[in-house]
């Protein structure tokens, strides 16, 4: 959740993990030292797709489950690599009330939904991640993405699309922010 990952030259001197890379190092920075590094030959097999890329296959996947849509999301086994801040965005780009059940949207529903992993993950890239504290891109720039989040974090505030008062509630232990309008 929090620490560095730096791409140089040279290994960081802080550096607590070092990665040899075919060109240079990458270095993980730790300062506050609450982040561990698990390295396991299988993890292919533990995490889900990559959101990135074909999604053809989401829509025989939701229909066997009946979790929450939003944390059936953040289950890494089912997609890789969307987090607490990104499924509350991709959810309120698609109009997707978070605690729908995975199993109960339309195909249509569906399809907006796809749309919204892809808009959202490659602005994100594009703004190069989202920084509340000590989040560096591996160049070392802070990201930029948390000025273009539009519900998280913003409970009270109003909705950017309809005006209503968007409003935070957990799920899974994780503040979960939605417009209860126009996300249905
Ligand atoms: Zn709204």
């Amino acid at each position: 959740m929090t620490g560095r990952l730096i791409v140089a030259e040279f290994p960081a001197s802080e550096a607590r993990v070092v990665f040899d890379l075919d060109k240079g190092y990458l270095s993980f920075l730790d300062r506050r030292r609450l982040a561990t590094v698990d390295y396991t030959p299988e993890l292919r097999l533990a995490l889900g797709p990559e959101p990135l890329g074909d999604l053809s296959w989401l829509p025989e996947a939701l229909k066997g489950s009946r979790r929450p849509i939003k944390l059936w999301l953040l289950d890494q086994k089912n997609i890789a690599g969307i987090g607490n801040i990104y499924a509350a965005e991709i959810l309120f780009t698609a109009g997707i009330d978070p605690r729908r059940p995975a199993n109960s949207l339309s195909p249509e529903e569906i399809q907006r939904l796809q749309s919204a992993i892809g808009e959202v993950l490659e602005k994100a890239i594009a703004h190069r991640g989202t920084t509340f504290s000590d989040y560096r891109d591996p160049s070392g720039n802070p990201g930029g993405f948390q000025d273009l989040l539009r519900v998280y974090r913003r409970a009270g505030e109003a909705c950017p699309r309809c005006g209503a008062v968007i409003d935070r509630i957990e799920m899974g232990g994780r503040g979960t922010y939605f417009c209860p309008r126009c996300q249905r």
